[in-house]
């Protein structure tokens, strides 16, 4: 259980639905969707993602999405989306973060097929220096993929689907993530630790080089898959194709002893950051985001959202903001009403 006390690290905006046009949506989730919108004021584009209050409940999301915001409103690192706000009315939650126009880099990789050793590197820098930021606030994020980095105007990163974000100082239980991207205490339903996003490192790393996760197969199967989780990396068939230095570091992310885990040990994210497959990593200069991206996404304009798959949009805006009952929105508190109540 955590004691901190997470502050938010900016000055929190009011905002309400009818500051924004909506223009299209970006991406759908379980419970709700992203759209870009454009603001009233500044004409500035944002994106903001909605969430069906009815269908967390029903789902038992309540505490992640609390976490979510709470998570998402107490960091502030260049390679994690910025949240500029939130607010609720009778049906939703709405979440104003910063619009990414590069995609995901789940579409980059997909249209690659696999990416060169260098360019994995670059993203897996990346990753690891914002995982190192999340983890010395005490939140594990656990829900690595590459679903869920998109790519900024200028290519670099931003992590995005804080849902499974959460305070952690010591350790924690619940079972959640992808099943690519779960460590063998997740399945095994043992205790586990922030080392989990490092063995999701791992698997990114394998994934950026292969085309594919070390564990995939071609039909769903999640017996057999957890399986292969729980008996380690030890059976993964590398490709010959990968170099010694990045197959090292991916089996030492993978170690199934969390304690034996890179990143989880004395020195921490230093030994990720040591290991011989970063050499050349300048990690100042990366941190500062000194080091050219090796991929410049196409961005016509502001508001340019051709990077992300088109969705039917079935006039779902015309269902948002509608007054009615609202019997779930004392469970998120941190969501202020920003329009009367009627
Ligand atoms: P989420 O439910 O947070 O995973 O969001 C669903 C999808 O919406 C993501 O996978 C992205 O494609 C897209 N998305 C989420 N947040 C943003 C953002 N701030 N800017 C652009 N696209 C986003």
């Amino acid at each position: 259980m955590s004691r901190r006390i997470r502050k938010s690290v900016r000055v929190k905006g009011t905002y309400k639905l009818s500051d924004f046009i909506i223009q299209r949506t970006l991406g759908t989730g379980s419970f709700g969707r992203v759209h870009l919108v454009r603001s009233r004021h500044n004409l500035r584009f944002y994106a903001i993602k909605v969430l069906n209050k009815e269908r967390i409940v029903k789902m038992k999301q309540i505490e992640h999405t609390n976490n979510e915001q709470q998570m998402l409103s107490s960091v502030q690192h260049p390679f994690i989306i910025n949240l500029w706000g939130v607010f609720q009315d009778a049906g939703s939650l709405y979440m104003v973060m910063d619009f990414v126009p590069g995609g995901e880099l789940f579409t980059l990789l997909r249209r690659s097929n696999r990416f060169p050793d260098p360019v994995a590197k670059f993203y897996a820098a990346e990753v690891a220096l914002a995982l190192n930021h999340l983890h010395s606030e005490d939140i594990v994020y656990r829900d690595l993929k590459p679903e869920n980095i998109l790519l900024n105007a200028d290519g670099h990163i931003k992590i995005a689907d804080f849902g499974f974000a959460k305070s952690c100082e010591t350790v924690t239980w619940t079972l959640c993530g992808t099943p690519d991207y779960l460590a063998p205490e997740i399945i095994l339903q043992q205790r586990y630790n922030k080392s989990v996003d490092w063995y999701a490192l791992g698997v990114l790393i394998f994934e950026m080089l292969s085309g594919l996760p070390p564990y995939h197969q071609s039909e769903v199967n999640h017996m057999l898959l957890y399986e292969r989780i729980t008996r380690g990396p030890t059976f993964i068939k590398f490709p010959t194709a990968f170099q010694d230095n990045a197959t090292d570091l991916i089996m030492k992310l993978m170690e199934g002893d969390a304690s034996r885990r890179y990143g989880n040990m004395r020195h921490g994210a230093g030994d990720v950051f040591a290991h011989p497959w970063f050499r050349e990593v300048d990690w100042d200069r990366l941190s500062a985001r000194d080091i050219m991206a090796p991929y410049m996404p196409r961005i016509n304009g502001e508001g340019d959202a051709s990077a992300f798959d088109n969705y039917p949009e079935d006039n779902i805006d015309q269902s948002y903001g509608l007054p009615g009952p609202d019997p779930h929105g004392h469970h998120f508190p941190d969501f202020e009403y920003t329009i009367p109540q009627l």
